[in-house]
């Protein structure tokens, strides 16, 4: 064959491969768009694929996960020790049942009782159960806001995160090579009068549990001490995956947010039920809270704090899920403007570029919540 016959062949060669991956392959397409409009649309909701870090099943309906592949959602439901959640035991099956259906779209994080915290034999007995559960596939353990403000010693005082007895917990947790999601204290605006809270989600939450409405219990510890709880804990475990749930409880200030993430390289927080806190900031700065996303699209997780009660009625709380996934899409991907009743505003969308909200949605998901990686 002469040596331009074999040019000609290659070149044609070359022009059906580029032809066919032009025809069939979405990347590129994506790619070509990508180049026109930087960021996401309504339309592509549905097809990008996305994940919600932060979600309580505690109905074993299958409601909650068609609904999440529906929309293109992976789940994280993670268990807490809620006095209104069903028991530990039944979150538990729960979580296992949902796991066994789909483990493609469905994963979960473990947690712990604080009963008999301090008493020979605890900690032995919660490492125990928390390797056991990471065996059957937990990819997280969740440490509650109990820890701080309702748990007490022996000697009547508060147990703080920082405790010396949960060191040995964190301890754990990081040699099975899984994350902590830690819930710590309350957002701000539970230590403020109610006309002074920014969010009415947080004025019908505390009026309707006042027994976690700090203000009206001085006697309570400060938030912001316990925010350096928080932070001393974080700054003894430095090789622990640790999330700061709810945004660390800093959801106020997208600048106190960043410091904290600047201080502590292996943290995450994710964006659980603090949506309207965000906006609420936007609002009155669109460009700082734009570029806090940019500059930190690695460090957020995307999440909802959506809730599948026992007693929930299937088909509407698939409405639900549909209309909180939708609304924070329309926010943090498009340019939409949209009203928002829990600040009384009309909130223009931040119309993140696409790489961004690739790893907000998925990517920083999957790396903090992948298979175990055990650590010494
Ligand atoms: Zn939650």
């Amino acid at each position: 064959m002469s040596m331009v016959l074999r040019r000609m062949m290659m070149g044609l060669v070359a022009v059906a491969i580029s032809l066919s991956v032009a025809a069939t392959s979405p990347l590129s397409k994506t790619a070509d768009t990508a180049a026109v409009a930087h960021s996401y649309s309504m339309a592509d909701f549905t097809r990008v694929r996305k994940y919600d870090a932060h979600v309580h099943a505690n109905n074993p309906n299958r409601a909650f996960l068609e609904q999440a592949r529906a929309d293109g959602f992976e789940l994280l439901s993670i268990n807490v020790d809620y006095p209104d959640f069903p028991s530990l035991e039944r979150q538990h099956a729960i979580a296992l049942t949902l796991a066994a259906k789909d483990p493609q779209h469905f994963h979960w994080a473990t947690t712990f009782s604080m009963k008999g915290f301090g008493t020979p034999g605890w900690t032995e007995r919660v490492n125990a159960s928390l390797a056991r559960d990471v065996a059957k596939g937990a990819l997280a353990v969740k440490i509650w806001k109990n820890v701080g403000l309702v748990e007490k010693n022996a000697d009547g005082k508060l147990i703080m995160l920082d405790d010396p007895g949960l060191a040995p917990v964190a301890g754990q947790v990081r040699a099975l090579g899984v994350a902590l999601i830690d819930h710590q204290g309350e957002p701000r605006n539970c230590w403020l009068p109610l006309d002074q809270m920014t969010t009415d989600n947080d004025r019908e939450y505390f009026s309707e549990h006042p027994q976690y409405y700090m203000y009206l219990h001085p006697d309570q510890p400060s938030y912001e001490e316990l925010m350096r709880e928080r932070d001393r804990f974080v700054a003894a475990h430095p090789k622990l995956r640790f999330v700061g749930a709810h945004l660390a409880s800093l959801e106020y200030d997208v600048d106190r947010i960043a410091a904290f993430l600047d201080r502590f390289p292996n943290t995450t927080v994710d964006m659980a039920a603090r949506m309207s806190q965000v906006q609420y900031q936007s609002v009155r700065d669109r460009e700082k809270v734009r570029n806090f996303f940019i500059r930190y699209q690695g460090r957020v997780l995307y999440g909802t704090d959506l809730t599948f009660a026992a007693d929930a009625d299937p088909a509407e709380f698939r409405r639900e899920a549909h209309r909180v996934w939708s609304s924070d899409w329309r926010y943090l991907a498009t340019g939409e403007t949209q009203r928002v009743d829990m600040i009384d505003a009309d909130v223009p969308g931040l119309a993140l570029p696409r790489a961004v909200v690739d790893k907000i949605y998925y990517a920083n998901a999957v790396r903090v919540f992948a298979a175990p990686r055990p650590v010494d």
